[in-house]
């Protein structure tokens, strides 16, 4: 009897095996063919061009928007459809969309920026775009292949090109962003979707050199945990800072210094990662800075920090957790040397001051000048200035 049992599994199972390797070859070939194509994009462009902001260094951040917009619509039913480069114009959704009720929304942030002799360069977009789809994956929205997002990028870019500032400080801010507008109330996976790229030229961010920043530290908030989604850039994530954001300059404070869980570990500031610069408790110069523990968002300005310092070997670099109780004794025993934000808006933002539970905690990084800060600020800006030539500036025509 068992033995009869077992041989028809056996069969069934013979029956279902190749059906099942189909089906998985099936979704493979479905999934790596399922991306919009840069062969595929067409271009409208505008008759009515916009008069362009005069002093490129002194413009406020996200103000400004250039004459085009890169916009790929995607439906669960069809896959992506053609992108389209046209004149910058007011989207038009369905009132239920769902990225307007629950959020279903990511961006991105990447700057294109222009040399002494007028090329233009973006700044490693291949990591802008790993983290964009592994986002859109987090957030239930369709992936693409990155490398043809790059692609349709540039386009727009070189259409817009007069729009990046002739300016070795001033730069030119790309946005690409994924919303779901399926027009249905229902909390699941969005079956329509539109990705835009806007771009628009941003002024220098410290017009007079690097200015150093204060930060409220109240372990009262949190802004990601473990398993959460914070370490995507979804906008879900920043909405609830704003509030936060308000309280700390009410302070007298620029930014808010996020710590997390019961030891109060350091994990980021604001829209940057962190770094400290200090001699640890075994004597040995070291860069610090959060891991990728879920907490913090995967910085590309980070990464190329990381890369950098090991890159120089000159002191210890490392990923691993640190806490406030950690800053404090080693501001007691003079050990913390410099401590600074980085991020593509900035670079890297040196940190003077830090409110935590009413005390005022005074940072030395700018008591011998930061230098390791404005090493790694002037060492990127040669290379995204296309002063010194290296592989992470990737020309745009
Ligand atoms: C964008 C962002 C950063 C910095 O990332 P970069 O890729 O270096 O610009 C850091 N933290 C948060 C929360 C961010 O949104």
């Amino acid at each position: 009897m068992k033995c009869h049992v077992l041989y028809e599994v056996e069969n069934l199972l013979k029956n279902i095996q190749p059906l099942k390797r189909c089906h998985i070859l099936c979704q493979y070939r479905y999934a790596s063919s399922n991306t919009f194509k840069f062969a595929d994009l067409q271009v409208q462009l505008t008759s009515s061009p916009k008069p362009k902001p005069d002093d490129p260094d002194n413009l406020l951040f996200g103000h400004h928007f250039s004459d085009h917009m890169l916009e790929v619509p995607w439906s669960a039913d069809k896959g992506w459809g053609k992108p389209l480069i046209s004149p910058f114009h007011n989207l038009s959704l369905h009132p239920a969309a769902k990225c307007l009720h629950y959020a279903t929304e990511l961006f991105e942030g990447m700057k294109a920026y222009k040399s002494a002799e007028g090329k233009i360069n973006m700044f490693r977009p291949s990591e802008n775009m790993a983290r964009m789809t592994s986002t859109a994956k987090r957030a239930s929205l369709p992936t693409f292949d990155g490398d043809e997002l790059i692609m349709c990028i540039k386009k727009l870019v070189s259409i817009d090109k007069e729009w990046v500032p002739r300016s070795d400080k001033a730069s030119l801010y790309i946005r690409p962003t994924l919303i779901g507008t399926e027009s249905v109330l229902r909390v699941d996976a969005p079956k329509q979707a539109l990705l835009f790229v806007l771009i628009g030229p941003v002024g220098a961010y410290y017009p007079t050199g690097l200015k150093p920043v204060s930060l409220l530290a109240d372990p009262k908030y949190v802004r990601a945990w473990p398993g959460g989604s914070g370490n995507f850039k979804m906008g879900c994530n920043y909405a609830p800072t704003m509030f936060v954001q308000k309280e700390a300059a009410a302070k007298g404070c620029q930014q808010v210094l996020w710590l997390y869980g019961e030891e109060e570990q350091i994990t980021e500031v604001g829209a940057m990662n962190l770094f400290m610069y200090w001699t640890n408790e075994n004597g040995e110069d070291e860069l610090i800075t959060c891991p990728l523990n879920g907490l913090v968002l995967p910085g590309v300005t980070r990464k190329s920090l990381l890369e950098l310092a090991k890159s120089w070997g000159e002191f210890k670099v490392s990923e691993r957790e640190y806490t406030m109780q950690d800053i404090i004794k080693g501001l007691k025993e003079n050990r913390v040397k410099e401590f600074f934000g980085a991020g593509t808006a900035c670079v890297v933002s040196p940190v003077e001051k830090i409110l935590y539970k009413s005390q005022w905690l005074s940072i030395p990084t700018m008591s011998e000048g930061a230098p390791l800060t404005m090493r790694m600020y002037n060492t990127l800006l040669d290379i995204q200035y296309g002063r010194t030539q290296h592989e992470w500036a990737v020309p745009v025509e």
